[in-house]
């Protein structure tokens, strides 16, 4: 069959285009990408060939070789892994359908010196070849498939397949080298740069020197090695391979477990929120290994969603090597290693808990965290402790334990209220009778919030309670009062306001469940607050984005008697036919409550029509 042209991706070309042109220095970090794919490939072969030993074809000594060619000027990484047939060919280099390049796509900024530099940084897998080579060859034969391939391209929006004859098993990459990247040719700065990277990968990686071969790295996996041997770095480069991440780990654990149950774990907490941490199928990342060998990275039973954030291994001693990845379900020796990872990196995350850069931690990961505190009743106290919140008192998140120890005279519950944006929440009107006694309130941001309180109930014995619903009891708590010592606002005498409240009702009927005087407003004339039992009003708005509400419950609108424009209705209310002069104030009023939530109006050209005759 003659060569088939084909083009890359649209991305993949935009891509391919900024690493020609990459301004990055640290150009040596292509052999790493290539050398984990080939790693990569021979733990997915070494997993296949348990169940299916005619794919290794008597060949299992699984390895990497590395070899320049100085006369050809070229450099070849070749392993005896899986190896890719034609539509692999197709789909795994031709589109951008794996993790490592995909986050670095989702973070280009579009200014191209700046994203030129990034690409060191990320690696950009398989594509960072094209930062030292004008063109990249790779021959391959799928293992247990006689026919092989030849995928070639010069890395400028197309490549070639065509069929190849007595190709070797796994992937053989060629790097046709540019101008001025000789360096990739002595074997010396080769060993170096498999040392420095590739140092953690469990397979031998050869350099090929003349005719001889030498491993260039300690070929053992990291994890299985004593912590006192392992670098920083080592255990950075391993978190790069193993997470297909590029920042630094925020934390490491490296351990044994011993006992009822053996496994070791080298788990990392990235220092950056992976791009697609809130992906709809919230799967977790660790990869699982069976006495050194690779199993599978897709085991959901091995850890909570709420830990999708860990990168890293297990391996397990005691689970047997045969076994397939039906088997893992509802497999009890799993379930114990799951009991032990979540008991161990929460206890280390408590560690974590009172150092500076926790908060870094609980930015990136706490809206994951608290997952669990809705999904792990076992763990929910555990959990309530890792957790932190911003307030109306402190800009810098704080645990459950300050806000109680900090509770006001009288107070009886743990105040939040929930919304998207905290600059908008801080100025929340149903907010104004906390902030003026000085009583604390969680300013709760993330979309979880709004079910988690309601499973966990209390914390300390301290309920949890909407600010922003129900009756705001304000009057109970004394220790705040009057901080300042200013006397209380003058409010409309009550008989007046009970005729406003009485005409507002009148005026809006259905659109509203209850109209009264509130405890909870000082500078805003109304607002709008749910009822006790009813559905919040963030978590109607969310529901509403994704289409999942059903009808609006009407909401309470709370009028301040103690502001000059309901001191002034309430005079009026009394007098003659004032019912019916009111009834537009009252729509007007309740509209500005809904603006002021961020609801939508329902009639806006009613209320422009409203406002413009006021005006
Ligand atoms: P990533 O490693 O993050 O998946 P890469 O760009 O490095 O992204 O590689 C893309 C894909 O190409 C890999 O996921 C794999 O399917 C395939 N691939 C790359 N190198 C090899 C190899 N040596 N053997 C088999 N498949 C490979
Ligand atoms: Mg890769």
């Amino acid at each position: 069959m003659a060569e088939e042209k084909l083009s890359f991706q649209a991305e993949v070309s935009k891509l391919l285009d900024l690493v020609v042109h990459s301004l990055y220095s640290n150009k040596e970090i292509f052999l790493r990408e290539l050398i984990s794919n080939a790693s990569d490939a021979c733990d997915k072969l070494r997993y296949a060939g348990l169940t299916q030993p005619e794919l290794l074809d008597g060949d299992g000594a699984f390895q990497i070789v590395v070899t320049p060619d100085k006369a050809a000027r070229t450099l070849t990484i070749a392993d005896n892994g899986i190896g890719l047939n034609r539509q692999d060919l197709v789909e795994n280099l031709g589109t951008i359908a794996r993790s490592g390049t995909a986050a670095f796509l989702s973070t280009l900024s579009g200014d191209a010196k700046k994203d030129m530099s990034l690409i060191g940084q990320f690696g950009v897998g398989f594509y960072s070849a094209f930062m030292v080579a004008e063109k990249v060859e790779v021959l391959t034969r799928k293992a247990g498939e006689s026919q092989g391939w030849r995928w070639s391209s010069d890395g400028k929006g197309e490549f070639t397949i065509a069929e190849a004859d007595a190709a070797p098993r796994g992937a053989s990459i060629t790097l046709f080298l540019r101008e001025g990247e000789d360096e990739y040719l002595e074997p010396e700065r080769l060993r170096r740069i498999v040392k420095t990277y590739s140092d953690h990968i469990a397979l031998p990686v050869l350099v090929a020197d003349g005719e001889t071969r030498e491993a260039a790295n300690s070929a053992s996996a990291l994890w299985t090695r004593s912590k006192a041997e392992i670098s920083p770095e080592q255990y950075k480069e391993f978190y790069h391979h193993v997470g297909h991440a590029f920042d630094d780990p925020w934390l490491t654990l490296h351990y044994k477990a011993e006992g009822a149950i053996e496994y070791t774990g080298l788990l990392f907490v990235p220092s950056q929120k992976p791009f697609d941490i809130f992906h709809p199928d919230r799967k977790q990342h660790l990869k699982l290994y069976v006495k050194r060998v690779f199993i599978t990275d897709d085991c959901d039973e091995l850890l909570p969603s709420y830990l999708r954030f860990l990168r890293g291994v297990v391996d397990s001693q005691d689970l047997p090597l045969n076994i397939s990845r039906e088997m893992l379900q509802h497999n009890p020796l799993l379930s114990k290693i799951r009991t032990g990872l979540v008991k161990r990196v929460l206890a280390e995350l408590k560690k974590k808990a009172a150092d500076a850069d926790y908060a870094t931690f609980w930015d990136s990961f706490g809206a994951v965290l608290k997952e669990g505190l809705y999904e792990d009743f076992e763990r929910r106290a555990d959990l309530l402790e890792l957790c932190r919140f911003r307030t109306t008192l402190s800009d810098e998140p704080i645990a459950l334990s300050t806000y109680i120890a900090r509770m006001k005279e009288g107070q009886e519950a743990i105040y939040m209220i929930t919304g998207d944006d905290l600059a908008a929440l801080k100025k929340s009107p149903q907010l104004e009778g906390f902030i003026a006694k000085g009583v604390e309130v969680l300013l709760l941001t993330d979309p979880i919030d709004e079910f988690w309180p309601g499973a966990v109930g209390s914390c300390q014995d301290k309920p949890f309670r909407s600010a922003a619903q129900g009756g705001a009891d304000l009057s109970a708590i004394t220790g705040g009062e009057g901080a300042d010592g200013a006397p209380k606002a003058e409010a409309a005498p009550s008989d007046a306001m009970a005729a406003l409240i009485a005409a507002f009702k009148l005026a809006l009927g259905d659109e509203v469940k209850d109209v009264r005087a509130s405890d909870r407003l000082t500078e805003s004339a109304v607002c709008l607050v749910a009822d006790e039992g009813d559905m919040g009003l963030h978590l109607e708005r969310l529901l509403r984005q994704h289409q999942q509400a059903g009808a609006r419950p009407p909401r309470i609108l709370e009028v301040n008697p103690t502001h000059a424009l309901i001191r002034r209705l309430a005079g009026e209310a009394q007098a003659e036919g004032a019912a019916d002069r009111l009834a537009d104030t009252a729509r007007l009023l309740l509209d500005q409550a809904r603006i002021i939530e961020g609801e939508p109006l329902p009639d806006p050209a009613a209320f422009a029509r409203r406002l413009a005759a006021r005006l």
